[in-house]
């Protein structure tokens, strides 16, 4: 299957053989996505040769720099998105992330991800408390044949005052799924060539243009999210930077739930007596718009006077690390997952919540692939 390329003098025969010959799927990207994909194409389809070429040689997906939370989305955040996109596209998000996050449930168990079933919590500035308090009943009613739940939302008087709880949620170690997703994959025969920059793809051609030579393939799945634009051009995907701060353990700190604030733009919970908190991409949106792994000091500095000043509660605490991560965002929040060919398929712009939806996109790329009946995914619109 190789053609021009650079490395093959460099690989012996058997290596050659294992990685490039006779592929039947091409995968770029192992995120949860690429991942997802590549594991339910070899369940439907066991004999078909799965390849995913990805570009790290250490990690710099979002797969594995999130916060871990298995979440669907908070009342401000579902509000927010039923203004701009519909109640229609809304609920649609909502069941995506719902059954993304039971597939993924049923794919790594609670241990092999730590898996904790602890609440979302939203919590509110003051002057908003009341206006969000109040439309609890209708996001329930909105949501509650999409889960098949009654009063997802509840009010409580917690840590922060008044919140809103939702006991349907929890939170994961994404690394540890990463790993356990990707030992699936492996046991099931996907082969993996890392290291490997995709610069363009030669659609008519089925060529991948690499920092290392031409990449034929068969069939190509693109799952690479955030990163997207520089390999397909222009298209309706923009990197999104978020940043993160973990502190060094803080003596009696401790959250039962997982918070969110400012319409999902701000999250923490607690891991180990550390406090993780990320987001704060609103205050620069403009700089954020980059896939550059760099970390910006005035979010940073927003992120410690809000652990100091509201979740600390004037505790002591030092920053142990700090990191950012790339989203994949657009105009619409629905993910693209299509055929922009008869052998090229795109599965990206997974937006804030990819560990929720990233299951059930796989799902849905590789049953477009193998036309499968997807009747079970009529939720999805594939446009
Ligand atoms: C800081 C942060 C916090 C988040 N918190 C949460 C959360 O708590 N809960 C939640 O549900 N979601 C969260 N998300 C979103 C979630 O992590 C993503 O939506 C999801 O991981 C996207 O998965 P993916 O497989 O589409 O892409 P990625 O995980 O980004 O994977 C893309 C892959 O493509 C590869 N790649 C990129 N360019 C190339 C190239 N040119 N050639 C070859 N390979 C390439 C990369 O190496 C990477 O492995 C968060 C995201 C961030 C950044």
């Amino acid at each position: 299957m190789s053609s021009n390329l650079l490395l093959d003098h460099k690989l012996s025969w058997w290596e050659s053989e294992y990685l490039l010959k006779d592929v039947d799927y091409t995968i770029l990207g192992s995120g949860i996505v690429g991942l997802s994909t590549a594991i339910e194409l070899k369940q439907f389809s066991p004999k078909s040769k799965v390849l995913i070429i990805d570009k790290k040689t250490y990690p710099i997906g979002a797969s594995t720099k999130n916060a871990g939370f298995a979440c669907f989305g908070s009342v401000s955040e579902i509000l927010d998105d039923i203004d701009s996109f519909g109640e229609d596209v809304c609920h649609k998000l909502i069941a995506m992330r719902w059954q993304g996050l039971n597939i993924l449930k049923g794919r790594v168990s609670i241990s092999e991800m730590d898996y904790q079933h602890r609440p979302g919590i939203e919590i509110f500035d003051e002057d908003d408390e009341d206006y969000y308090h109040a439309r609890i009943p209708h996001i329930n009613t909105h949501i509650e044949h999409v889960l098949n739940k009654k009063d997802c939302f509840n009010l409580r008087k917690g840590k922060y005052g008044k919140e809103i709880v939702n006991s349907l949620e929890g939170c994961l170690n994404p690394q540890m799924m990463m790993a356990n997703l990707e030992l699936q994959a492996r046991k099931l025969g996907v082969v993996f060539l890392q290291g490997i920059n995709v610069v363009g793809i030669e659609k008519n051609n089925c060529e991948l243009e690499t920092n290392v030579g031409v990449i034929s393939f068969k069939n190509l799945i693109v799952c690479t999210n955030g990163f997207s634009e520089r390999i397909l051009g222009r298209i309706d995907v923009q990197p999104a930077r978020n940043q993160v701060i973990v502190t060094s353990p803080i003596a009696g700190f401790s959250l039962d739930g997982c918070y969110h604030m400012h319409k999902g733009y701000v999250y923490f919970r607690e891991v180990d007596s550390r406090l993780i908190l990320g987001g704060g991409r609103h205050l620069a949106k403009e700089t954020e718009t980059t896939d550059v792994l760099e970390n910006t000091e005035q979010i940073i500095q927003y992120l410690k006077d809000l652990a100091a000043t509201k979740i600390l509660e004037g505790k002591d605490f030092e920053v142990d690390k700090v990191w950012s991560g790339i989203l994949g965002v657009g105009a619409d929040k629905m993910p693209i997952v299509k055929k922009i060919n008869e052998n090229v398929m795109v599965a990206i712009r997974m937006g804030g919540m990819g560990v929720a939806i990233g299951s059930y996109i796989g799902r849905v790329a590789a049953s477009i692939f193998l036309e499968e009946d997807n009747s079970d995914l009529q939720l999805f619109v594939r446009s």
